[in-house]
């Protein structure tokens, strides 16, 4: 069997038609958008088109969206830019949102901001009542994820937004892991900013976007020349944005349908899982209330080390089985998933756990044989003590 792919939530393949796209920009219409001659005016007007249909597609307006590297600069811009626009000195988020959010977070504590983090419930959900309770008069942004990366959890963000409509305070979400799993609209769910990153949707590496409301404090990030209206300068990534407005175009277009091709390899995944492997795996996070590509899976078993995640990887890599664990490896030590930390998971489960994700490529087949060599690991594993 071909290399299985079950790690859709860190990347995906490109999409055919999504290239397709992409293929004119690299070859006769490489021009400069921010040429005034005719080859910059040929891409200029394709990066307009893209912007129009991208806004169309989030119920946004097109001057609300700005063309970024990706998620992570994206979370980065509206932490920032939010922050230093409003000159309030505080920050809520929570303990389980990516890293793009949690590390800039962190580093404008040295400009005297404070983070406040809600706790998660143990599916990984942070509540709205918690948000009202966080607000005060200092609070500069609120931001909370829509779909949780490792676990699929989905936050209530149309309660969120609400509530900090009600404190006036600007509400950031990361939704690189909904858009196309689950329907974004910015005025529907009342956000005031969000992120985009297409190599999550069958788009290419490199090329995102912010959304940042009309009206809400933000100043640029990254400057430079006056692209995207002086808020974001740096020559424009033309065949990406190309690619990531097809990209977000075919994946809503055909939301439902690999939603449910999704939801059948998950429940057949649970199921498979579970007659093989009996009360020795649990799903960590929400089972089934979350979205349907991602399945957390911890392991228990009697032996105080617990099943080494890291190993049962390497040994479904040998297999061409790709997944991952969700573990930050900082010099060479692994940690423990921060959100599985985070809601709750005892460090030695978080430790043997593993994000399977699966995307619209997988197939049935490869979900059987994924469930009959996770047996085989996990019993050559367990048998192995030391
Ligand atoms: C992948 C991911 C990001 C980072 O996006 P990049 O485009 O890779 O920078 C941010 N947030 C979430 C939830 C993600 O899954």
């Amino acid at each position: 069997m071909d290399t299985i792919y079950f790690d859709n939530a860190s990347t995906t393949r490109i999409d055919e038609r999504v290239l397709e796209k992409m293929i004119p920009y690299f070859t006769n219409e490489f021009g400069n958008a921010n040429s005034a001659h005719q080859l910059g005016r040929n891409t200029k007007v394709v990066i307009e088109d893209a912007r129009e249909l991208i806004a169309s597609l989030i119920g946004a307006e097109p001057s609300e969206i700005i063309f970024t590297s990706g998620g992570t600069e994206s979370d980065n811009a509206a932490l920032k830019g939010i922050v230093a626009a409003t000159r309030k000195k505080e920050i809520i988020t929570s303990p389980v949102e990516h890293h793009a959010v949690l590390h800039p977070a962190e580093s404008l504590k040295m400009q005297g901001v404070r983070i406040t983090y809600l706790q998660p419930d143990k599916t990984g959900i942070i509540h709205p009542e918690q948000v009202e309770e966080a607000i005060t008069d200092d609070t500069a942004i609120v931001s909370l994820m829509h779909v949780n990366n490792e676990i699929g959890a989905i936050n209530p963000v149309e309660e969120i937004a609400a509530v900090c409509r009600g404190k006036k305070v600007p509400f950031h979400s990361d939704t690189v892991q909904s858009l196309g799993k689950i329907p974004v609209d910015v005025k529907e769910i009342g956000l005031d900013s969000l992120s985009i990153s297409a190599h999550k949707i069958y788009g290419p590496k490199g090329i995102g976007v912010l959304y940042v409301k009309n009206g809400t404090p933000w100043l640029p990030w990254l400057q430079g020349g006056s692209q995207e209206r002086r808020r974001r300068g740096g020559t424009s990534n033309v065949a990406g944005i190309a690619g990531l407005a097809e990209a977000l175009k075919i994946s809503i277009d055909e939301m439902e349908q690999n939603r449910k091709h999704c939801a059948r390899m998950r429940d057949m995944a649970i199921q498979q899982i579970t007659a093989r492997l009996g009360d020795r795996v649990r799903i960590n996070g929400p089972a089934t209330t979350g979205v349907a590509n991602i399945l957390n899976l911890g392991f228990y078993t009697d032996s105080d080390y617990g099943l080494d995640g890291e190993m049962l990887l390497l040994n479904l890599d040998i297999e061409g089985i790709c997944v991952s664990n969700g573990s930050a490896c900082t010099s060479g030590a692994m940690e423990p998933s921060h959100v599985l930390l985070g809601i709750g998971i005892p460090e030695q489960v978080a430790k043997s756990s593993i994000r399977v994700s699966f995307g619209k490529y997988n197939t049935e087949e490869e979900v059987l044989y994924f469930a009959e060599k996770l047996e085989v690991i996990l019993e050559r594993m367990l048998a192995t003590t030391f």
